[in-house]
């Protein structure tokens, strides 16, 4: 434990002090419900979820279902708009514009980035070893008492690979904001989750989705697993009504599908294993790093050219070249066998031309 720590002075004075937004439900949810100017007479579409009636505010049902699949209680869990709900809150409740800062470790995922300049908050960086983990040293030399939070992604995008486990640990017991362990991709990976960790560290948050090994993108349900008095912050400051119920419902079935979810990974791994194996045996594929995640990122020569030219075939990838230790890097996101399948014959194709 990092003695140090102190969650409430880390919140930003306005948030320690807000009174949340009360919603109708707040006092009442059973009865005759004239009190949130509801329509009575029901919605237009044909529906069993009652949408003519606000969602639950704090979604109680569905986080205790997130909490029992991570093994922690349902005060731990927060359920949002995707990750980026999430990752915007944690801004919002302990970075004060202007004045605070956050350190990111790139070549990672963007969306920190994005969100600390949307709530004009400064970042350090420090970038990953040329192996992509982290340099604990020049990380914990790097804070200030301006630093609030820290950004890990382990599996980390777009470089694939888990961070390792006793490096993020060093973090959370020395340093007295936030760590933020992302773990978008981790039911990809061998690792375990950080989740249960929460109950050890205060000051851990583990940021995970639907939108990846769960196959759900499209209804926007990410979370957040922390101690629960941060998530007591951010139940208090997000919108009341943030997830709707066409997105709880599905979200709560998908949990008792989790057998399909888990085989639906397995062909994902799989898959990837094959992909790998067929692009280390090109030559022009100069190296295919090691991943945990649903994707691979590989280094070719010219790079660039190749992603265009797979894109003219009607492969879509992701070029990341003009990230730091990612030059002449591109990302693949691992699909069924038929359309990897279409990638490597297109690739195969551009590089024998080449
Ligand atoms: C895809 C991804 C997410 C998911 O974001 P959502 O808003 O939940 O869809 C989060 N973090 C990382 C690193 C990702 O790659």
């Amino acid at each position: 434990m990092n003695k140090k720590f102190n969650l409430e002075n880390l919140v930003r004075n306005n948030i320690r002090g807000l009174k949340p937004y009360r919603s109708a439900r707040d006092d009442f949810n059973t009865g005759i419900l004239l009190d949130a100017n509801e329509n009575s007479f029901g919605s237009p579409v044909e529906n069993d979820l009652e949408l003519n009636r606000y969602p639950m505010p704090y979604q109680e049902k569905l986080r205790s279902k997130i909490a029992d699949f991570r093994k922690v209680d349902q005060q731990n869990v927060f359920v949002g708009v995707g990750s980026d709900e999430a990752i915007d809150l944690l801004f919002r409740i302990f970075c004060s514009p202007g004045k605070d800062k956050i350190i990111i470790n790139p070549p990672t995922y963007g969306m920190y980035k994005v969100s600390a300049n949307i709530n004009n908050v400064r970042i350090d960086e420090i970038l990953l070893t040329e192996d992509f983990q982290l340099q604990t040293d020049k990380i914990l030399n790097k804070v200030t008492d301006f630093t609030k939070l820290i950004f890990v992604c382990s599996p980390n995008n777009p470089t694939a690979n888990n961070i390792d486990r006793n490096d993020i640990i060093d973090l959370i017991q020395n340093f007295d904001g936030l760590v933020v362990v992302d773990e978008a991709y981790i039911d990809f990976s061998e690792q375990d989750s950080f989740a249960e960790e929460v109950k050890n560290y205060p000051n851990l948050v583990v940021l995970q989705t639907l939108s990846k090994a769960f196959g759900l993108a499209g209804i926007r349900l990410g979370i957040a697993i922390a101690d629960p008095v941060v998530i007591s912050y951010m139940l208090k400051v997000k919108a009341p009504y943030n997830v709707n119920k066409l997105t709880s419902s599905v979200a709560l079935k998908a949990f008792d599908e989790i057998e399909k979810v888990q085989k639906n990974i397995q062909h994902i791994n799989t898959e990837k294993q094959r992909v790998l194996s067929a692009l280390e045996g090109l030559d022009q594929i100069v190296k295919v790093f090691p991943s945990d995640a649903n994707f691979l990122l590989f280094r070719v020569e010219n790079a660039l050219e190749v992603y265009k030219k797979l894109a003219q075939a009607g492969v879509i990838i992701r070029y990341r070249g003009n990230e730091p230790r990612c030059e002449n890097c591109l990302r693949l996101t691992i699909g069924t066998a038929q359309e990897n399948d279409r990638f490597l014959e297109a690739l195969r194709e551009i590089l024998s031309k080449s």
